[in-house]
């Protein structure tokens, strides 16, 4: 799509011509500006500069060829409508020159007003405006003082500070109180600012004004702070920004002005009614700025009842037209409004949901497009517990919400502090400049972490997402002193010791203990609230927006349970079966001493007996998730980790044997089990000797589970109940491993299940890579599959989470080399492509396989899509995720099927 450099190609583009659907071409304030021109609402007249000539400019360093020709036949029709010249002496135009790129980076880029403005028109804008000399120069020095920082690069401080001292010299807060000649002398005292810091006289040349400001906007996409947050947005860096000639309207010209902001809806809670700020004779950037109080919307009505009165009426029109809220920005000059920016406005994730209902119930959209309106990361924000705030709240910082949550707790400035504290049962707040590698443990140990630097990508951010803990990053206005054991934030000091809270979800801080209230979504997934029956909006439009997507959406959703009370509440928020249930908390706790005796068994009975022992335990377990799961499917996974991570860890072995030695005591239990962990230690234990590899190499491990299993299942179904076992054999690489396994399973199936039939699938992790590339050799012998995905990120790109995430993952980040960590998101060109080659290749050896995902990507919104588009069967996730992949599988549909296709 390179522009083409030549008189032919389009570069501008009145108001008249564009549309809303221009955003790339047009940026999304352009296009917006000719839509609402489109729709015969009062925009003031103007003209859009494409992206494309920025890209253009930015490319080769000057404007291309055709533009400024342009832009000159443009100005001359929009001088020509207005019956005026730009800065004609007498009666000037008047223009801002404002940018705007497809997406909104707020405060991110540039714009100038009053461009036209010189020592000879201000006099003609004075006489036009009823001679309010007051005005014009106001206006007058507002150019400069823009002009000055955006274009030229002055320090905006000067001005400021020149500001200041015209105010102080006046014995005066308020910049109202200056008069004409104040503002005057304003205007000398920012030439001779511009001029120091130039070399040069202010350009009085109107034309020249407008190209240097047309090119600043340009260039203020590559300034530093938007190419940060372009990075931070993920938001691509050569998309450019398009560049608006907006005629002037004046909300300064007397108190029958002003300027204002307003929201359709409460972009808050979604709540109908008027929102928004207004200030009487003011120019737009004022409320912003917030120089001055504005006030509520509403008091317009008393101020000027026809400019309201209009104003609602085009709100309304704006909503019914984009079928959305919106916000927008708007100015009365003089008793006549204008409208000068609107777009779909930004909204909390309750907003979202209950904006969403409102507009389906209003017959705005339809369900299909109120579930593509909201995702799963706003539920997955809903579904955490928050702070209650009231006014005595108030936060002492806003850094990056980088890890969502809501943490109260004792501030520590050291790793070694948080530990210890929270050995004593305490909750902490890890508080930092940044963190390193050294800080895992105090993270770990932490409730929450706060750092006043480093972005979303940052070790805190990143090692805090991988956790689930509560992260606020950046928050620049805490300056912490770790040697002292303080931080100092808004002239305060905090101690170590002293409470604070953190809201990983909006980055804000508060000093001491915020109370924290349950998620009412939860409460409803729960079943404590019933969304017929209670006056809450936003349950009930999450229920109607997740009844929905459960119609629609064609991938089931299971659950990572391993115990019957998480079978049960993953079942509570509607989980349709265990897609993975892990055998090895089976094997901890009071029952290690029987792994020991397994692991120390010198002769096959005394392993046998060890096994025995385990039998009734395991099979105790199965029975009773079997039974929250009646009729409901439950894949078993068999033990997985190597044994000796159910041993004591070797130093302190080592350290017992030779006290007790010292002691002169009996240490030959100890010392067996001690050269047991030896021999057993492995350099690399994630490719060392578990899974399937265990099951091969211990004589009976595999079949006593596999027992216990079916004799559970057996139980059940004697008492009435439906359980539908699925046992999977992990870490499986080539077929025969699982014809094995399977051969010795299908015997004791048959012997158990001669009591009382009870179908059993066996079938297989695919989480090697050897796996999910002999995938059709391995579907001879599995009935279903089921995608290990953190094992197959892991040896796919060949590194372990514990090690790299906080090793270098943040610099991966950094560098772009991920955009997001693949344990986060499943990496769709790399891990992605081995799941799709065995689900094609799998199928196709037996047609009608089963395949699901168990990994943690299965809760995650992008990777949930992607597994639909695979053609994947479930995907199963930690119970708290399942509303979140429900809600997900649904929006899969919508989004790549099409409305109605299922
Ligand atoms: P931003 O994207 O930062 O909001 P804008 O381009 O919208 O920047 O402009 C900054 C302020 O100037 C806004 O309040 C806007 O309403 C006001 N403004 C822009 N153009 C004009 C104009 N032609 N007449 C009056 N006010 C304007
Ligand atoms: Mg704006
Ligand atoms: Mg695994």
């Amino acid at each position: 799509m390179a522009a083409q450099q030549t008189d032919e190609h389009k570069y501008v583009y009145d108001f008249s011509e564009g549309n809303k659907e221009l955003k790339d071409l047009l940026g999304g304030k352009g296009a917006n500006l000719a839509e609402m021109t489109n729709l015969g609402l009062p925009v003031p007249p103007g003209f859009t500069i494409t992206t494309e000539a920025c890209q253009a400019y930015l490319a080769t360093g000057r404007e291309p060829d055709g533009l400024a020709g342009q832009i000159e036949a443009h100005l001359e029709a929009l001088e020509r409508a207005m019956g005026k010249r730009l800065g004609d002496p007498q009666d000037p135009l008047l223009v801002s020159v404002r940018s705007g790129a497809k997406f909104s980076m707020p405060g991110m880029m540039e714009t100038v007003l009053n461009v036209g403005l010189n020592d000879q028109s201000v006099v003609g804008l004075s006489v036009q405006a009823g001679q309010n000399d007051r005005f014009a120069w106001d206006s007058y020095r507002r150019l400069i003082q823009m002009f000055g920082k955006t274009v030229c690069e002055v320090p905006g401080e000067e001005f400021e500070h020149a500001l200041d001292e015209a105010k102080s010299a006046k014995g005066t807060h308020d910049d109202l109180d200056l008069d004409a000649d104040d503002l005057r002398g304003l205007v000398d005292a920012y030439k001779k600012i511009f001029a120091k810091h130039t070399g040069r006289e202010f350009p009085q040349q109107p034309r020249e004004q407008l190209d240097l400001a047309i090119r600043a906007v340009f260039e203020s996409w590559n300034a530093e702070r938007a190419v940060l947050y372009r990075r931070q947005e993920r938001i691509p860096a050569d998309l450019g920004t398009a560049v608006n000639v907006v005629t002037m309207v004046f909300g300064n010209l007397g108190p029958d002005s002003g300027t204002g902001v307003a929201f359709t809806r409460d972009p808050g809670s979604g709540a109908q009614g008027i929102y928004g700020d207004y200030l009487a004779n003011a120019q737009g950037e004022d409320v912003v700025a917030g120089i001055r109080n504005t006030v509520g919307l509403q008091e317009l009505e008393q101020l000027d009842k026809s400019s309201y009165d209009e104003l609602l009426g085009i709100m309304a029109r704006l909503e019914e037209h984009y079928r959305d809220l919106c916000d927008i920005e708007f100015t009365i000059e003089r008793g006549k409004l204008w409208m000068l920016q609107t777009r779909v406005g930004k909204r909390t994730a309750a907003a979202a949901f209950v904006i969403a209902g409102q507009l389906v119930d209003e017959g705005l959209i339809d369900l299909d497009e109120a579930l593509h309106r909201v995702n799963g990361a706003q539920l997955a924000q809903l579904m955490f517990p928050r702070f209650q705030l009231d006014h005595e709240f108030e936060a002492v910082a806003t850094g990056i919400g980088a890890s969502p949550g809501a943490a109260s707790g004792t501030v520590v400035f050291t790793s070694a502090r948080a530990v210890e504290l929270a050995a004593e049962g305490k909750s902490v707040i890890l508080v930092r400049r940044e963190t390193n590698p050294d800080d895992l443990n105090g993270m770990i140990a932490a409730q929450g972490i706060l750092t006043s630097r480093g972005g979303k990508t940052s070790h805190a951010a990143v090692v805090a997402r991988g956790m689930g803990k509560t992260c606020v990053s950046g928050a620049d206005a805490i300056d912490v002193n770790v040697p002292a054991k303080r931080f100092t934030v808004a002239g305060q000091t905090v101690n170590e010791g002293d409470v604070v809270s953190i809201d990983g979800t909006t980055g804000k801080v508060y000093l001491g203990e915020v109370p924290v209230m349950p998620s009412e979504v939860v409460q409803y997934f729960e079943g404590s609230l019933d969304p017929e029956h209670i006056d809450n909006a936003l349950v009930r439009a999450v229920h109607r927006i997740m009844t929905h997507a459960d119609g629609k959406r064609r991938l089931a959703v299971r659950t990572n349970a391993d115990t019957g009370a998480d079978a049960a509440r993953a079942r509570r928020f509607g989980a349709e079966g265990i897609g993975l249930c892990r055998t090895e908390h089976m094997f901890l706790g009071d029952r290690r001493e029987l792994v020991e005796r397994l692991i120390l068994a010198r002769a096959a009975d005394e392993r046998e007996a060890a096994l025995e022992a385990l039998l009734p335990l395991q099979r105790a377990d199965f029975v009773e998730i079997f039974r929250e799961m009646d009729g409901l499917p439950v894949t078993v996974r068999l033990i997985d980790p190597p044994l000796h991570e159910f041993l004591p860890p070797l130093e302190q072995l080592a350290v017992n044997v030779a006290v007790a030695q010292e002691r002169g005591e009996d240490v030959a239990k100890e010392e067996a089990l001690l050269a047991a962990v030896r021999r057993m230690h492995e350099e690399n234990p994630m490719l060392g000797l578990r899974g399937v590899r265990l099951g091969l190499v211990i004589p009976g491990l595999f079949a006593m589970q596999v027992r216990a299993i079916v004799e559970a299942a057996v139980e059940c179904a004697q008492r009435g109940g439906d359980p539908k076992p699925e046992i999977m054999v992990p870490l499986v690489g080539a077929v025969q491993e699982l014809e094995t396994v399977r051969a010795e399973a299908e015997k004791i199936i048959e012997e158990v299940t001669r009591e009382k039939a009870v179908e059993v699938l066996i079938g297989t992790m695919i989480e090697v890579p050897r796996a999910a590339l002999t995938a059709g050799q391995i579907a001879e012998a599995a009935q279903f599959f089921s995608f290990g995905t953190n094992d197959l990120t892991q040896m796919g790109w060949g590194f372990s989470r514990d090690d790299v995430e906080g090793a270098f993952f943040w610099r991966y980040l950094e560098l772009g080399i991920f955009g997001i960590s693949p344990f986060e998101s499943i990496d769709r060109d790399g891990v992605g492509r081995l799941v799709r080659i065995a689900a094609e290749e799998g199928r196709a050896a037996r047609p009608g396989l089963k395949l699901g995902v168990c990994g943690e990507h299965g809760g995650d919104p992008d990777s949930v899509h992607f597994f639909h588009e695979v053609g994947l069967d479930y995907v199963s996730c930690s119970p708290f995720r399942v509303p979140v992949a429900r809600l997900e599988a649904g929006r899969a549909v919508v989004e790549t099927d099409g409305s109605d296709s299922r």
